[in-house]
């Protein structure tokens, strides 16, 4: 028994996190509530990212369980690979935890190396975050110091668990004979405690002392008791994965399932890729007792709102264009059924569920591959005669510019992308383009590059917010929107891009210190699609 297991034995650990785009979300916000924690007896911290370890590390010497956040391709993984571990640990970590479920990841590294390294080179101690028994007996078995229940709850196998999975707690205490730490929907004093008489090493408490958003949002649960309560079925078409879930009136997105759109078969397997997921979604809802009041979906194309039908599609969705897909879903399914295209379904996401919820005027992108966004105006999605306004990605904003793959040059796309920034960033760092890193994976590492103060990455940013500064001053110009809300993989975590984009709006505008432009990151979850096809349904009931 190594000495930091022994000084966890039947202790408190709260966890000080906030998610992305919480107003809580802030080094110094995050330390400070680790201190008044630390300060009332908590024994150890659960702290995510070095930069706030590295700050809390100065205020005191409890335990602290060091996770690394990685939010890629949608997907949310727990420090996915060593050099996350390493920054950790030189951090002042005590303890990094990663996550030891079955998923496989398309970044990262494999949990069992991980372990083996952190061992063996950063001489830590490893606790696996783990969702089911099977995976947290196959962790001890692998060596790990501790096995946590953090992602009980969290994985497709187990969604829909809201409360501590007191089953698993007792079967793992007969199963494993490591320290197991209680850890995900603990939420009174009574549960904690009971944790520890019923198995548990230590005890991981955290939205329900450290999340005063989550806090509140039980309060307004029991005091404003939901007078509706109805259900959609949400579904989002991308050239990859068809995904779907139930959409509570609420936004919560539950019950959900993924399967492959099988783009290049044509149109008979994407529609029999649909068909499938929405089965799979109301079995699930069934045994829950949940109906479905109608279907929304959103797919990758120029939608038609009006008769349901796909107007246009590129080749990812190759004979897509023409097929009416509400006509197909009603005979099949027979629920009201809504479509719209996917950059707008996560606008109406952010309508009704995110940053937009209190505004009528704004404008929303998700930069990645391309740009794709929508606007809202008056409270409304603009949608257009065909299903093509807020294209925002293709206005020019160099005549004569690179060439894009619409067909024109200068679109602000071919100049704010990850083509975009892997071009400029090998411009500046003097480094050939090495062909065996695929685009996205090349843009993370350039992403990740500027976050640690690299020049040259640096440098392409700030490139990327000059082109993007010009076409978001069109935008204001165009609309005068109350906000512009960025997200997607490019900048998600780079507050000074936006920043620094915000500031060079403000000099490019008319007026632009008294109109003072609104330029706000966002966090588009992985199932934004779905929870945006949802509220199409809600929004239409009376059609
Ligand atoms: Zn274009």
């Amino acid at each position: 028994m190594s000495t930091i297991q022994e000084q966890m034995k039947g202790k408190l650990v709260v966890s000080c996190q906030a998610d992305p785009g919480n107003a809580l979300e802030n080094t110094d916000a995050i330390r400070r509530m680790a201190r008044a924690v630390v300060d009332a007896g908590a024994k150890a911290l659960r702290l995510n990212s070095t930069e706030h370890i590295t700050a809390i590390r100065q205020d005191t010497d409890v335990p602290i369980i060091g996770i690394q956040k990685r939010h890629q391709n949608g997907m949310l993984r727990i420090t996915p690979d060593f050099a996350s571990a390493e920054a950790l640990a030189k951090a002042g970590t005590s303890i990094i935890a990663l996550d030891c479920t079955t998923r496989t990841w398309s970044f990262g590294e494999p949990w069992r190396q991980l372990v083996e390294r952190i061992h063996g080179e950063l001489h830590l101690p490893v606790m696996a975050d783990c969702a089911t028994l099977e995976e947290a007996v196959t962790a001890a078995e692998a060596g790990v110091d501790f096995v946590g229940t953090t992602l009980n709850g969290y994985t497709e196998d187990t969604l829909g668990n809201n409360t501590f999975n007191w089953p698993l707690l007792h079967k793992l205490a007969r199963r494993v004979h490591i320290p197991i730490i209680a850890e995900g929907h603990i939420s009174t004093p009574a549960e904690a405690r009971r944790a520890l008489d019923e198995g548990a090493w230590c005890v991981v408490v955290g939205s329900a002392i450290t999340r005063p958003g989550v806090i509140t949002e039980r309060f307004l649960h029991a005091v404003e008791a939901p007078a509706d309560n109805r259900y959609a079925l949400g579904v989002d078409i991308g050239g990859t994965s068809i995904k779907a879930g139930i959409v509570s009136r609420q936004g919560k997105v539950s019950l959900t399932t993924q399967v492959p759109t099988q783009a290049t078969l044509g149109r008979d397997a994407i529609a029999a890729g649909l068909s499938k997921a929405v089965e799979q979604v109301l079995a699930l809802a069934k045994a829950k007792g949940i109906e479905p009041c109608g279907l929304g979906i959103a797919s990758a194309g120029a939608m038609n709102s009006k008769d349901g039908s796909v107007f246009a599609a590129t080749d990812n969705l190759p004979g897509w264009a023409g097929f009416n897909l509400r006509e197909f879903v009603e005979k099949r399914f027979h629920l009201p059924t809504f479509v719209v295209n996917d950059a707008h379904g996560a606008v109406l996401a952010e309508l009704h569920y995110g940053l937009g919820r209190n505004l009528t005027d704004f404008v929303a992108i998700t930069i990645g591959t391309g740009i794709g966004g929508g606007i809202v105006s008056g409270g409304k999605l603009l949608e257009g005669q065909h299903g093509f306004a807020g294209t925002i990605g293709h206005h020019v904003i160099r005549i004569d510019g690179r060439p894009c793959n619409c067909g024109r040059k200068g679109c602000l796309e071919a100049y704010v992308s990850t083509v975009a920034l892997l071009r400029e960033y090998h411009e500046r760092s003097g480094k050939a383009p090495d062909p065996s890193i695929a685009d996205n994976a090349m843009a993370r590492q350039i992403s990740e590059l500027a976050l640690a103060g690299d020049a040259a990455a640096q440098g392409a940013y700030q490139a990327l917010a000059g082109y993007l500064a010009e076409g978001l001053a069109n935008i204001f110009n165009l609309l005068d929107p109350q906000a512009v809300f960025l997200s997607g993989g490019l900048v998600e975590g780079h507050q000074e891009f936006v920043d620094e984009v915000q500031e060079r709006v403000k000099q490019l505008l008319h007026f632009g210190q008294k109109r003072a432009p609104r330029i706000q990151l966002a966090a588009q979850g992985h199932y934004a699609g779905v929870q945006g096809a949802g509220a199409l349904v809600f929004s239409n009931q009376g059609r």
